[in-house]
């Protein structure tokens, strides 16, 4: 109730509507063992929103991401497992979608979850998230080895970006799968795996949850391989995880286990205890399953008391259930115990029918858990060959992209020698005589004006005579910044020759081209290169050439009619500006 609050206080605050969508979907999540109704209208609200787009008007894709996944969820709830892996597909498609760029934020709504999902906790839902809800979903289907393909995709993933608690979770999971499947040595070898995995200390909710259920299935392996103290130690010890977490499902299926174990011990009446504990939990809470699975157990403890009629009754009514159920393996269990149990009472025609229907479904279950095991060694094969592949052309790339770098970079330095001046910077002649050049006609065509100044630095020979020629060299570079300072972006500088200078000025007019000459020559004249004995200045003589609006002159004509002027300049004195007059 708290955090529904908070929630809504959030949602009144957020001025970002990727952050309204996240809140959206994990209060929708919250909801999902409340309010089922509610969750779904508050999900389509997140959907509607994300869909409409917020940035840039692209749909929020993550938001889908997270709304498809919940709505799996939802559907899970009620075990509508065929609808919830359409969600889970529909969620991974938009996966596809979302930039990552987009995603630099954290989900900040992820502590609001009041049951942190395991697998992502204060995290996204993400492409390693979905593989795993799509290998439990399948399972639960028994759909065994499309949902092994998944974990084991999913585990790639968790090891490529170091996911340790993932890597425990699906190791645990694909225990899981050949518990189902009677696979105790593999099962028990995934298990292992998993506890070296498992932090020490058990701090979140998620980790007693998963170190309980893998306590549940080695529990079962113990009992496979005739353990039977092994086996009453580990179903004691997740008994009380689940029950420190209030987790029913485990509690049940646990206390059933419990039975199981005591009765291979011999300890009828403590059997019978867990059974009827078992069953009367699971009615309470519809799980259907394992009220079947008591019942039966409940039977033939009974038949040895021995109480026919009433171990008649029990297993009788764990056979309609599994019939309602379709569970053919429970089904099979009631058919050998009424078989056995008639056949004590000298029934040997019901025996005898049972015991045919038993053969029948054994037959069945078991061609198909064969064929199933096959699959599942077929399945990791494939799987494991394309990880290799992917592995080996994952370096490939790798190798290449790097190649690629290099040579975009050497490309990148050769442009840049090609173009560049190295001493002061600036574009050399011919490259700037190009861009010049296209510059011109884009003035020609918006019949702009535009003109062109010609400077050289006066008497540069003295500095050079005087100071040497490492002080001419800083000279020159102190020039050109100062000449590429004071003009505007959008004009154009080269260095000529030696220390020639050549500037196009677009879209001015003759007053404001004079202007910015005048400017040049003044501030090149107020700058002083500081050596550790003197302070050395210097001067610039400048030529302008103007071109009128559509007057077409030539580029080579421009600079010509510049250099006349500079010419002009030197001779009426140097340190000023002349502009080309024909
Ligand atoms: P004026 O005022 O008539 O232009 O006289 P000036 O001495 O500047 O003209 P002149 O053309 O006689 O001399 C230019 C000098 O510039 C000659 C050349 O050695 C020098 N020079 C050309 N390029 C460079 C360079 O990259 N670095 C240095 N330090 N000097 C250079
Ligand atoms: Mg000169
Ligand atoms: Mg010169």
């Amino acid at each position: 109730m708290v955090v529904t609050l908070q929630i809504q206080h959030a949602l009144k605050q957020s001025t970002n509507p990727a952050h309204t969508i996240d809140l959206l979907n994990v209060w929708a999540a919250n909801l999902r063992h409340t309010d089922l109704a509610q969750a779904w209208k508050i999900n389509y609200q997140a959907e509607y929103h994300a869909r409409n787009g917020i940035f840039a008007h692209t749909p929020y894709y993550q938001g889908l991401v997270e709304c498809w996944y919940w709505r799996g969820k939802f559907y899970s709830v009620h075990k509508k497992y065929a609808e919830a892996l359409g969600c889970f597909y529909k969620s991974m498609e938009y996966c596809d979608y979302v930039d990552d760029a987009l995603l630099s934020f954290e989900n900040q709504a992820a502590c609001y979850y009041q049951d942190a999902p395991d697998q992502f906790i204060a995290n996204r839902v993400d492409k390693l998230a979905l593989h795993n809800i799509l290998g439990v979903t399948l399972a639960l289907q028994l759909q065994l080895d499309a949902a092994l393909e998944h974990y084991l995709i999913a585990e790639e993933i968790a090891i490529m970006t170091h996911n340790e608690w993932m890597q425990t979770i699906l190791n645990s999971n694909i225990a899981y799968l050949y518990r189902v499947l009677e696979q105790p040595i593999e099962a028990e070898n995934y298990l292992q795996r998993a506890f070296q995995r498992l932090p020490e200390a058990l701090e979140t909710q998620a980790q007693k949850r998963l170190y309980a259920t893998m306590l549940d299935n080695t529990c079962w392996v113990a009992l496979q391989h005739g353990q039977l103290y092994d086996a009453l130690i580990y179903a004691n010890a997740s008994l009380e995880l689940y029950q420190a977490l209030s987790w029913s499902q485990g509690i049940v299926e646990v206390l059933n286990i419990l039975g199981v174990v005591y009765q291979r011990f011999d300890q009828a009446e403590r059997a019978m205890v867990e059974f009827e504990a078992s069953f009367e939990l699971a009615q309470r809470l519809g799980f259907q399953e394992d009220m079947i699975f008591s019942l039966i157990q409940r039977g033939m403890l009974v038949a040895t008391q021995p109480d026919y009629t009433q171990a008649l009754a029990l297993i009788q009514a764990g056979l309609a259930l599994a019939l309602d159920t379709d569970d053919l393996s429970q089904q099979a269990l009631a058919h050998k115990a009424l078989a056995d149990v008639y056949e004590q009472t000298n029934a040997c025609a019901e025996a005898l029918h049972h015991f045919k229907h038993y053969h029948q479904i054994r037959e069945n279950l078991f061609n198909e858990r064969s064929d199933q095991r096959l699959r599942l060694l077929q399945v990791t094969h494939q799987v494991l060959q394309a990880q290799h592949q992917a592995r080996f052309y994952y370096q490939k790339t790798q190798e290449l992209v790097a190649e690629m770098q290099e040579r975009d970079r050497q490309r990148i330095e050769l442009e840049r020698l090609a173009t560049i001046d190295s001493l002061t910077g600036l574009y050399n002649r011919r490259h700037f005589l190009g861009l010049a050049q296209s510059l011109l006609e884009q003035a020609w065509q918006a019949g702009n004006a535009l003109a062109i100044l010609l400077f050289d630095i006066d008497h540069f020979k003295q500095i050079n005579d005087r100071h040497g020629h490492h002080i001419g060299d800083q000279m020159l570079q102190l020039v050109a910044t100062t000449a590429q300072a004071a003009l505007r972006q959008s004009d154009l500088i080269g260095r000529y020759g030696g220390e020639e200078f050549v500037v196009m000025l677009t879209r001015v007019s003759n007053a404001e081209a004079l202007l910015v000459a005048e400017r040049l020559r003044s501030t090149i004249e107020q700058q002083v290169l500081s050596d550790a004995h003197q302070s050395i200045s210097t001067t610039v003589s400048l030529g302008l050439a103007l071109s009128y609006p559509h007057a077409e002159i030539p580029l080579e004509r421009l600079i010509q009619q510049a250099d006349h002027a500079l010419y002009q300049a030197k001779a009426a004195g140097r340190n000023n500006v002349q502009i080309y007059t024909a």
